[in-house]
């Protein structure tokens, strides 16, 4: 049974895939090239042909005469349609089979069965020569091709049948030819314009989505409404009422699938056609000859609907795509607004807010309710509102970007300063403005940011260059200092203090040593006041500081050593277990001449040795190469 069931699905369902529709179908099997799909498809196509001809059959007034709706034909065409290749030529060898096989066993001549048989196989293959290639009722209910298909299979392929039909029987019929070859055609027109597009949403697995459309209930209503009004207009033969089922037919059409307005077509043809042949009905009022004509009238009746129907579906069907084309495009283009930092607004042409971002929550803290139909100006500082305006109306007339930078007001009473950038935005005809679109961005979180950034990377740098307890430039960029300013060809000399404080261990002994640290601190702080601009004033390690100073003369030099040695004897540091009573340091002073090729590592050995000269002497004094320039005899 599974088996069979595979089968049935990739006989009918094999166009679907292919089209790219979503439909359920089954897997990929091994039946692909399977030999008994074609078998499978010519006895589906045949026994339902067998069957639906006995259908139509019995729907005839009276034997020999043409039923008043064909179906056969209309559900043998989707069933081609949805094939492909050979499956298409066994579907409608099946289908001739059928035929065939019923006008036998309704107890037709060989010649006949033959002559209509033949007859219904043109209509079938004229119509699937010139149909458009489609596999599903939605694709088929396009403008175009259903055009093409009205065209083909409602019109042509009947009136060729119809002919055909009338040649190979004439006489046979009825002593009315032209009520005969009217009945046939408007009968295979009949079939096919409802049961072509019916059995198309079938085969194709359509049905299934009618089955779990949300709008199910409301159809099945509209169904039993026109079921009733039908059976009121046909079961009286008072008065001709019969246009009256052409109201629930356009109800349904304009509310309901293209499936059920069929379905609802044919359930009208039936109820119509049962109670005609029963001799009741609006068209039993009419001085007719004939049941026969009264039928034909039934189906022109029948027709009329359809036409109105049609149309309305197929015009509804393209409306609902386009409705949902509309919401998926503005529900992409809200989705973009609300992710982006910025509050997203559309201002209507007199400044009313149509829409904002969610951001304006996080931003101004407003609800984006509250913030609806609320005019935008009252929202700006008032010394700004001029400039926003201004802004707007530059964009409108520009028809350019324009930006402004202004107050807006939060929900707290405080004002935000934020940068606008507004633009108009032109109708759907392109010609004028309908709207405006303003992007606001809270400039001041970002220049907190930057701020914060900023003051991170300056933190960093600083980090990297400067001692921590004395806020001196460190060791590491003495050295590199060092090295540049001797190698560079922009000075001539350079002249480097090596400053080294004096009794300083006592002083930790003493004081202790957070009150060192105290004590190092002030030293290099009157050690970097000491420094010209250009000098480098660095810590280089324990209680020992360094300053390279700038192009300067040896003398020049001296009065900066000087200087520092004599503002931190100054500063009066109290030194208990110092001979001179207060903090004092030692300088050594050493001086390259640049030109001469001298290592900082020499330089630096030089002024560490005068230096030592200095502490030599007894300390509080600076020395360079030409000796001791200042000598403070020790306090007694
Ligand atoms: P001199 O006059 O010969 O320089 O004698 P001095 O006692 O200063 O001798 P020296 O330079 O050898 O002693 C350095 C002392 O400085 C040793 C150490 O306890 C102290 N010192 C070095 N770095 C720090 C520091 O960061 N904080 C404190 N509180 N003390 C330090
Ligand atoms: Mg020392
Ligand atoms: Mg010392």
């Amino acid at each position: 049974m599974r088996q069979l069931i595979h089968i049935w699905r990739r006989t009918f369902t094999v166009n679907l895939r292919e089209s790219g529709s979503q439909l359920p179908h089954a897997p990929v099997h091994r039946l692909a090239c399977d030999w008994r799909l074609p078998l499978v498809a010519m006895l589906l196509a045949g026994s339902l042909s067998f069957l639906i001809c006995l259908g139509s059959g019995t729907l005839k007034a009276m034997w020999g005469e043409i039923a008043p709706i064909w179906l056969a034909n209309g559900v043998l065409l989707a069933q081609a349609m949805v094939s492909k290749g050979s499956h298409r030529y066994c579907i409608l060898l099946g289908g001739a089979l059928g035929f065939f096989g019923a006008n036998l066993y309704v107890g037709e001549s060989l010649y006949v069965s033959t002559s209509f048989t033949g007859s219904d196989m043109v209509e079938v293959c004229v119509a699937l020569l010139f149909v458009p290639n489609v596999a599903t009722a939605a694709e088929l209910i396009q403008p175009r091709p259903c055009i093409r298909f009205v065209a083909a299979a409602v019109l042509l392929a009947p009136l060729v049948s119809g002919v055909t039909a009338m040649s190979l029987l004439d006489g046979w019929a009825s002593n009315h030819p032209f009520s005969s070859i009217a009945n046939w055609i408007v009968s295979d027109a009949l079939g096919m314009a409802i049961f072509a597009p019916a059995a198309l949403v079938f085969f194709s697995g359509e049905i299934l989505h009618l089955w779990r459309s949300p709008k199910r209930k409301r159809t099945a209503a509209l169904l039993s409404l026109l079921a009733v009004v039908t059976a009121v207009v046909f079961g009286q033969s008072r008065y001709p009422l019969m246009y009256w089922i052409l109201p629930p037919i356009a109800l349904l059409a304009f509310e309901a699938e293209l499936a059920a307005v069929l379905l609802g077509v044919l359930l009208t043809s039936v109820i119509a056609i049962a109670f005609t042949l029963n001799q009741t009905g609006p068209f039993w009022l009419f001085p007719y000859a004939t049941t026969h004509d009264r039928i034909l009238a039934l189906q022109f009746l029948v027709l009329a609907a359809l036409a109105i129907a049609f149309p309305v579906s197929v015009l509804q069907s393209q409306r609902s795509r386009l409705m949902n084309l509309l919401r998926e495009r503005e529900y992409r283009y809200r989705a973009l607004a609300e992710s982006s930092g910025e509050i997203v607004m559309q201002l209507s042409l007199e400044r009313k807010i149509m829409y904002v971002s969610s951001r304006v929550e996080i931003v101004l803290g407003y609800g984006v309710r509250d913030l609806l139909d609320r005019s935008f100006s009252e929202l700006v500082h008032p010394d700004d509102r001029a400039k926003v305006e201004a802004a707007a109306s530059g964009a409108i007339l520009e028809k350019t970007e324009a930006a402004a930078n202004f107050r807006i007001s939060r929900l707290d009473g405080e004002y935000l300063w934020v940068q606008g950038h507004v633009s108009a935005l032109p109708d759907i005809s392109g010609n004028a403005f309908s709207s405006l679109a303003f992007a606001i961005r809270d400039v001041h979180a970002k220049t907190l940011e930057d701020e914060r950034r900023n003051a991170e990377q300056f933190e960093l740098e600083r980090l990297a260059y400067r001692d921590v307890l004395s806020g001196l430039y460190n060791r590491r960029h003495f050295d590199i200092e060092l090295d540049r300013r001797i190698s560079s060809s922009g000075s001539k000399t350079v002249s480097l203090l090596l400053i080294d404080i004096d009794n300083f261990k006592t002083y930790n002994d003493h004081y202790g040593h957070p009150a060192g640290d105290a004590c190092l601190q002030r030293v290099a702080k009157t050690l970097g006041a000491a420094a010209r601009s250009g000098d480098v004033a660095a810590r280089y390690g324990g209680e020992e500081f360094a300053v390279i100073l700038a192009d300067c003369t040896e003398g020049e030099a001296l009065e900066v050593a000087e200087r520092i040695r004599a503002n931190v004897e100054a500063a009066v540091i109290p030194h208990a277990s110092s001979s001179f009573g207060v903090v004092t340091v030692s300088v050594g002073l050493a001086v390259a001449d640049v030109g001469r090729g001298v290592a900082a590592r020499e330089l630096v050995g030089q002024a560490d040795a005068m230096l030592y000269r200095a502490k030599r002497m007894g300390r509080n004094r600076v020395a360079d190469r030409r000796g001791v320039s200042f000598e403070q005899l020790p306090m007694l």
